[in-house]
């Protein structure tokens, strides 16, 4: 007897995430983590999944129901912060706690958290390969299934407007990023936005990898052909959902085991 075999048109959209499969059990993190702990992994993980380009950038942490955000310090290097090195600024980016100072490049930031609800994490850095697609002008390309978590969420910010250093610029970029949740600032690098820290170093460690498939793909010069559509968004859904939260499980046991004077 032959078994009967399940085949999926191509055109047929899919749900996917938790409505098509949900794990019984997933392996957890083992600790309970502060959010200054919690945003001290992101930061060295995000360095060394390439996204940092040494000192530069920020992660803003507008945590719900405060007004306040957590950065990082003014001269650290992301792959060197500890918790103790976490920053708290209130929603103008002044220092309300923290042994270090912090720059007022921060704008990028407020003004972001300011008129987006939705805006808990910002993430701004030059990775590599995100920012060669910004100094051409390019978008990733949704080309490979990873990307499909990005799909309809890409933006350009198409003119350099330099150091975002007044609130008079932050706003301005705000509004020209709209509701857009990845950003891609010409000639300097990314804006990442999510709701949570786990999701926004997953969309910030995965785009950098996207960024990469599509400078490659562009050397070899083959012509490159889109994901088709109807499958791009369960696929979307599916690595929102389920993908996140185990990736942040997965990143944390391996950082803070190589690396524990992260949690001091
Ligand atoms: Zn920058």
């Amino acid at each position: 007897m032959v078994a009967e075999t399940k085949v999926h048109s191509p055109d047929a959209p899919r749900e996917g995430g938790y409505a098509t499969w949900s794990p019984s059990i997933t392996p957890g993190i083992g600790l309970d983590l502060t959010n200054a702990q919690a945003l001290a992994i992101s930061f060295r993980w995000l360095a060394r999944e390439g996204f940092a380009e040494n000192l530069a950038g920020h992660i803003t942490w507008q945590r719900p129901g405060t007004n306040s955000m957590l950065i990082n310090p003014w001269g650290l290097w992301w792959r060197e912060l500890t918790a103790s090195d976490i920053c708290e600024v209130d929603e103008d980016g002044r220092l309300l706690s923290g042994r270090w100072d912090v720059t007022p490049a921060f704008h990028i930031h407020t003004e972001l958290h300011r008129v987006r609800p939705d805006a808990r994490v910002v993430v701004h850095n030059h990775p590599y390969y995100t920012s060669l697609l910004a100094c051409m002008g390019e978008l990733p390309r949704i080309v490979h299934q990873t990307a499909s978590m990005y799909s309809g969420d890409i933006a350009l910010v198409d003119e350099y407007t330099g150091e975002v250093d007044t609130a008079d610029l932050g706003r301005d970029l705000a509004e020209r990023i709209g509701p857009a949740n990845i950003v891609i600032l010409k000639s300097h690098g990314v804006i990442v936005i999510a709701d949570t820290v786990e999701r926004a170093t997953y969309l910030s460690a995965s785009l950098e990898r996207v960024a990469r498939t599509t400078i490659d793909l562009m050397k070899i010069r083959v012509e490159l052909e889109g994901l088709n559509p109807h499958l791009v968004a369960g696929m979307k859904t599916s690595l929102l959902e389920r993908g996140a939260d185990v990736y942040w499980s997965g990143l944390v046991r391996q950082l803070v085991r190589d690396e524990p004077e992260v949690l001091t």
